[in-house]
């Protein structure tokens, strides 16, 4: 029994599909959703957000946010969320490195933590590239159901 997902910004809607599981990256830990889940309010950290839906995997770099659960219904607002092939992968090289050299140059814990969140931002989008590399058969999902 498959429920509804939806992730949305700003600025777009990002995914709308029925999925049968979620793996979101929660600020505590990986949060796995399955159909009928209790409801639920957390913040998400960024890093790869994977959808399973009629065996198959998609996923999607999450720059943080939040989600509901509600109703057999999950909601996800993020900061920002890109498919795989949206991603820039040299722009999110260069953010890897900005942002170890910040880490490795900073001079104040604040710079320290927003370094690393930054890092972790990219890291979250060059993970969900190479997963696609992997398997490249995947195919989000997008609303409208059109090809990407
Ligand atoms: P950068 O340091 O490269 O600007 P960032 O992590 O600071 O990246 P965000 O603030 O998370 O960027 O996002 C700003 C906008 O840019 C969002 O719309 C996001 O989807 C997009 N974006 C950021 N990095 C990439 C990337 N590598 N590929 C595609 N879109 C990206």
């Amino acid at each position: 029994m498959p429920f509804r997902l939806e992730i949305v910004t700003a600025e777009r809607q990002v995914y709308a599909d029925d999925v049968d599981m979620v793996l979101a990256p929660g600020a505590d830990g990986q949060l796995g959703i399955l159909p009928r889940h209790a409801p639920l309010f957390t913040l998400l950290t960024a890093g790869p957000l994977v959808i399973r839906k009629g065996g198959q995997e998609t996923a999607i770099a999450l720059s943080g946010g939040f989600m509901e659960v509600l109703h057999n219904r999950v909601t996800v607002m993020a900061d920002a969320a890109e498919h795989a092939e949206e991603i820039d992968e040299a722009r999110a090289l260069a953010a890897v490195e900005r942002a170890r050299e910040r880490i490795q140059h900073r001079t104040a814990d604040m710079d320290l933590e927003r370094a690393q969140a930054d890092m972790r931002r990219a890291v979250a989008r060059l993970a969900v590239m190479e997963r696609r590399r992997r398997r490249p058969v995947d195919r989000g999902a997008r609303p409208g159901g059109g090809p990407s």
